[in-house]
């Protein structure tokens, strides 16, 4: 036998979003529902005849333009593959053998998967009965093992938001040497005003960090572009982490062209969280109780009926993320994919009473 480390072969492999059968519609993996920008698409075009070339190491250009857009110091960000890429860097620069990282259960699948990777413990804090972050709880698990603190705000999959009131008082019990990383994969969509809102954070306490993505709001998720906003020290040894040239020529591109689109941006993500909370509506007038989603996914909490309400989905030609025994998470597309994403939920209301105490 090759000697291979134990807990490797232990985890589970990332799950992505199931791919959709052809006539389905896919809401498995909180994509973006409208095709790519013509400017965005034309910068990435006008790079192709450089693909021989490895890309920019420090991505100088997109960098400064997100230093610029967030007024922070350059050195103040580290790109990666994506923001998942970033994840994975700060627990590995944070984080080793037998050290702990906290996050609440269930988020962001990935989370326990990037610490157990970097050899670390994972720490997994139970959300409260209203799917939302159990922040005195969070606070209670911390030890003097414990390196990183993963805040996912809104949370994946719940949509709950975390309240700046609710941050600030969790930071106050935050040992300072402690990073308390602020997931905002979801933060365009966040129209809830007592959130929190992870920049102000970082600019006021020197132990947080805040990672960002295009994948989501701006819809590259398949050219793979993220980035922390942390203290320089932290961002630097990110640098040193993270995977060389992962951030590719044509996902800066993208990224730089999208910053530049920023207005018909916003307008799409003002569609998609329209649809959100016409969606929203429609389902709890179906008789769904469900708590509000502040990201561009719904959460139904289906408990033991998770199987039998995903397969009613499945029959209706509508692919969602299905989490065993605990919920289905549903991503806003367009309005005729949740046009008929409600009807099949009507349908498996009307078929079985559903579990779904909450909301
Ligand atoms: C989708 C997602 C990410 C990262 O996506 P990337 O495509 O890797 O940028 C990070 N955090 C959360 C909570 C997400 O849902």
């Amino acid at each position: 036998m090759i000697h291979q480390r134990d807990v490797i072969g232990r985890l589970p492999v990332y799950k992505p979003g199931r791919p959709a059968a052809p006539g389905a519609v896919k809401l498995s993996s909180n994509e973006n529902p409208f095709p790519p920008l013509p400017s965005v698409v034309d910068a990435v075009v006008a790079g192709l005849d450089g693909i021989q070339r490895y890309p920019d190491l420090g991505a100088a250009e997109l960098t400064r333009r997100l230093a610029e857009h967030y007024d922070v110091d350059p050195g103040e960000i580290a790109l990666g593959a994506g923001s998942v890429e970033v994840a994975g860097q700060l627990i590995h620069a944070s984080a080793g053998d037998g050290d702990e990282v906290i996050f609440a259960w269930r988020s962001f699948e990935a989370y326990p998967i990037l610490v157990q990777v970097a050899g670390a413990t994972p720490v997994p804090v139970p959300l409260t009965a209203d799917e939302r972050h159990d922040l005195d709880a969070m606070a209670a698990a911390i030890t003097p093992r414990t390196r990183l603190v993963f805040v996912c705000n809104p949370n994946n999959p719940t949509g709950a938001t975390v309240t700046a009131e609710e941050l600030t008082a969790f930071l106050a019990k935050v040992p300072a040497e402690v990073l308390v990383v602020v997931d905002e994969a979801y933060v365009h969509f966040d129209d809830d005003p007592r959130s929190a809102n992870g920049l102000e954070f970082f600019r006021n306490h020197p132990n947080v960090a805040v990672l960002h993505t295009f994948s989501k709001a701006y819809g590259l998720a398949g050219l793979r572009v993220g980035y922390a906003i942390a203290p320089a020290a932290v961002a630097a040894n990110l640098r040193r982490v993270g995977v060389p040239f992962a951030v590719s020529d044509l996902a800066q591109r993208a990224a730089i062209a999208s910053l530049d689109a920023e207005s018909e941006l916003e307008l799409r993500i003002r569609e998609i969280v329209a649809e959100r909370q016409r969606v929203t509506a429609a389902l709890r007038d179906g008789g769904w109780r469900l708590v509000d989603s502040f990201g561009n996914f719904l959460w139904l909490r289906t408990g033991d009926d998770t199987e039998r309400v995903d397969g009613v989905l499945h029959a209706h030609g509508v692919v969602a993320r299905a989490f065993a025994g605990e919920g289905v998470r549903v991503t806003i597309g367009s309005p005729e994919a949740n046009d008929r994403f409600l009807a099949a939920a009507a349908d498996a209301l009307a078929t079985a009473p559903v579990a779904a105490p909450v909301g």
